[in-house]
């Protein structure tokens, strides 16, 4: 019997495996994910105050489809035997392997970054959540004022004194000048302070020192600058970028028997542009990649990527959000309006779970279009 391997068990592993058994049907062939959890983790809730929200049980998507969960992490990938091997030594054979094990927060080398909080993991989000429970009054330092810095200043905004900091000159760097002036109202009234042109070189219990030498009150440093892909990347051969992603073709493919989907790939979108590691791409990667593994062990034609047009939407926490679209980033809505979209988003993307009819007929949807505020 062909056998399908899926590496991981975020969105894109989860939506691959989805899709992989829609294409499927009543057809011979076995479909495995692999992943060290138990639940698919929604990445994009973890800056929220209770992190355990962002958790869905794998089995109540897998199981009514008919897709098996190693729960194991894979430590080996050799794609001249085709087979994976996992961390307790099991040996998976594949015909067709799709690796989705997604990205991680590159984690600071300096003095004291045993102490330095992140929102990049369950385990992660927790420890944050624990260190501040029940806490008002404390000083924050947030490191990196990106997306993902941004969400977590705001929402811990009006707890305590928050601190922005990022080596850029300005907050959302490679987000355009077009949602700054909102951002920067959203943080102005939030009273978020910002220290930019300079980054944290020590933690100390309760202290940090910043690049020009002087120290701060900090009862919280959180690090979310810089992601990479998973370094099982490394196990596969072909070209890479920056972010250490495989380039993948248009139909997701790394080389005949391997596709990668999610913020392990880069994918060409057009002329200029690239996927940008989020779920807006890894839940299309997902769906798109699982259906060619399937379709090509069939026979049948395979598809290209094809996701919707791009947009953005930040979490402002009390101050609502801002909603962008397109490369250059208009935006379409701020405050309530823009968060009524980024609701919209976090609801979305929850995968349906133990109907399986319902489950396929979602894997099938390539191409969502998100609505804006006026429409929902
Ligand atoms: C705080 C935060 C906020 C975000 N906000 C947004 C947002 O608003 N909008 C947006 O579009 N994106 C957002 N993102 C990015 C988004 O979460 C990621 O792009 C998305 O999760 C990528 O999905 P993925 O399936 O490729 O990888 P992941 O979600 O990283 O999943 C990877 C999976 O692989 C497993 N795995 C890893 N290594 C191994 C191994 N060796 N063996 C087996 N399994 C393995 C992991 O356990 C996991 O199950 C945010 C991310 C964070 C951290």
């Amino acid at each position: 019997m062909h056998h399908i391997v899926i590496v991981g068990g975020g969105f894109a592993g989860v939506w691959s495996a989805a899709s992989a058994a829609r294409v499927r049907g009543d057809a011979a062939i076995r479909i495995t994910l692999v992943s060290p959890g138990t639940d698919l983790v929604l990445r994009p809730r973890l800056y929220e105050a209770e992190p355990e929200r962002a958790l869905v049980p794998l089995k109540r998507i897998l199981e009514p489809v008919g897709v098996e969960h190693v729960q194991a992490t894979v430590t080996e990938i050799d794609t001249a035997g085709r087979r994976v091997v996992t961390g307790d030594g099991e040996v998976l054979a594949y015909d067709r392997l799709v690796l989705a094990t997604g990205s991680q927060l590159i984690r600071p080398q300096l003095p004291g970054a045993e102490r330095v909080f992140d929102v990049d993991t369950l385990d992660g989000a927790v420890a944050l959540r624990d260190h501040l429970r029940g806490r008002t009054g404390f000083t924050a330092v947030v490191v990196g004022a990106g997306f993902t810095g941004l969400e977590v200043a705001t929402e811990l905004a009006g707890r305590g004194r928050v601190i922005l900091a990022d080596r850029s000159a300005v907050v959302g760097p490679e987000l355009g000048d077009g949602p700054r002036p909102a951002i920067e109202a959203a943080l102005d009234r939030l009273g978020v302070e910002r220290r930019l042109g300079t980054t944290v070189t020590e933690v100390k219990d309760g202290s940090v020192r910043w690049a020009d030498g002087t120290w701060s009150e900090a009862d919280a440093v959180i690090w979310t600058a810089g992601l990479r892909a998973s370094p099982l990347t490394a196990h596969v051969e072909g070209p890479r970028d920056r972010l250490g992603r495989l380039e993948v073709d248009a139909r997701l493919r790394v080389s005949p028997d391997v596709f990668a989907a999610g913020d392990t790939a880069a994918a060409r979108l057009d002329a200029g542009h690239v996927t940008v590691q989020s779920c807006q791409y890894a839940v299309p990667m997902g769906r798109t990649a699982g259906h060619n593994a399937a379709a090509d062990l069939l026979g049948l034609p395979l598809i290209d990527f094809a996701p919707g047009p791009y947009v953005t939407d930040i979490d402002l926490g009390g101050a609502g959000a801002v909603f962008t679209r397109g490369w250059d980033r208009r935006v379409e809505s701020t405050g309530a309006d823009g968060k009524l979209v980024k609701q919209w988003i976090m609801e979305k993307i929850h995968p349906p779970v133990d109907d399986a009819e319902e489950i396929l007929n979602a894997a099938a949807y390539v191409y969502v279009v998100i609505p804006g505020a006026r429409e929902l």
